[in-house]
């Protein structure tokens, strides 16, 4: 029982190279670069010495020896992820509007990580499993959905604890099946980590001091929210915190959540407060913003103690 693990999708990210520039015609792109949510959720949670894996599939391509460079050279546990020979690698092109907003053209569903499934190696990584991670954004497919609700069980059964990132799309919440999804994995969770808004997402109220009290007693231990540039606040049965946001340039917005998230967990598995582990994921998502390409800004200890004594 060592490893913090995870399962969804991998893919490259390829954008455009300016703000404002559209896909409706030619243009400079930069990329691919290694991406996912749970890829770069598990990438920064090895980064940070932490034994870990990934159950998912690649195709039998380069965009998916990228990625299995990356994620293994990192240290992450990449026997779980299978090499699709007929799919390709999932992709995400992305542009950048002037307002700050982002747009993804994906092919997730339809790509070698949808096929995802829990082989021998991915079971026997679950069953050496202390720490189960969940991507809201992984439940594309009710085959999917009930691999992960497997893998809880798996965890759960064997002592361990899960975290749940609800970066689900909107739309996804109308099909009822997915809501129920969503709601079965809640009941589970140990370490919720919404990003903003989402923390009501799943709750009666729409008022953010209810929606957290709602959560709290559901079981939920302990809630970490992301705040983007006001930063991040933990709620427990207990107490609350909140603190800033690091000073960063924002070049790019997309994988901050993901190493926040990671960050928390790796800090309270640990041992470490509630308030240190705030402080390391908040430093997490600053680093994290300050690179282009989603998985690029992943963080050592040695990075983010570097970054939070320079704005001491
Ligand atoms: P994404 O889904 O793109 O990965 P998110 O919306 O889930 O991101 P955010 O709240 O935007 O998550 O960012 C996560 C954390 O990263 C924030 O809580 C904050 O600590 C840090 N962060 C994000 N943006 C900035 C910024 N501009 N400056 C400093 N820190 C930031
Ligand atoms: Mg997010």
């Amino acid at each position: 029982m060592s490893k913090i693990m995870t399962m969804g999708e991998i893919l490259v990210e390829i954008m455009t190279t300016e703000v404002g520039q559209s896909f409706r015609k030619p243009g400079a792109l930069a990329g691919p670069f290694p991406s996912g949510a749970p890829a770069i959720f598990i990438d920064q949670v090895a980064k940070l010495n932490q034994p870990c894996g990934i159950i998912s599939s690649v195709g039998d391509d380069d965009f998916g020896a990228l990625n299995l460079y990356r994620l293994s050279n990192d240290g992450v546990d990449i026997s779980g992820i299978s090499i699709n020979k007929k799919i390709a690698t999932g992709t995400a092109f992305v542009t950048y509007q002037k307002n700050g907003s982002r747009d993804f053209i994906f092919n997730i569903t339809n790509s070698a990580c949808a096929h995802l499934s829990l082989t021998p190696s991915a079971k026997l990584l679950l069953n050496n499993c202390k720490h189960f991670h969940v991507m809201g954004s992984s439940l594309f497919s009710f085959r999917i959905i009930d691999e992960i609700k497997n893998a809880i069980e798996i965890v759960k059964a064997n002592g361990g604890t899960i975290s749940f990132d609800p970066n689900v799309r909107k739309e996804m919440l109308k099909i009822p099946e997915m809501r129920e999804a969503l709601n079965f994995i809640l009941e589970y969770t140990d370490i919720f980590l919404p990003s903003g808004a989402d923390i009501s997402l799943l709750t009666d109220s729409n008022k953010e001091d209810e929606a957290i009290e709602e959560i709290l007693s559901l079981g939920v231990r302990e809630i970490a929210l992301k705040r983007g540039k006001q930063g991040g606040s933990f709620y427990d049965a207990n107490q609350q915190i909140s603190l800033p946001a690091f000073v960063s340039e924002e070049v790019d917005p997309t994988g901050a959540g993901d190493c926040f998230g990671a960050t928390f967990v790796v800090c309270r598995l640990q041992g470490m407060s509630p308030e240190e582990s705030l402080r390391y994921a908040n430093a997490s998502g600053a680093l994290a913003v300050s690179h282009k390409g989603p998985m690029e800004g992943a963080s050592t200890f040695e990075d983010l103690n570097h970054f939070i004594s320079q704005q001491a």
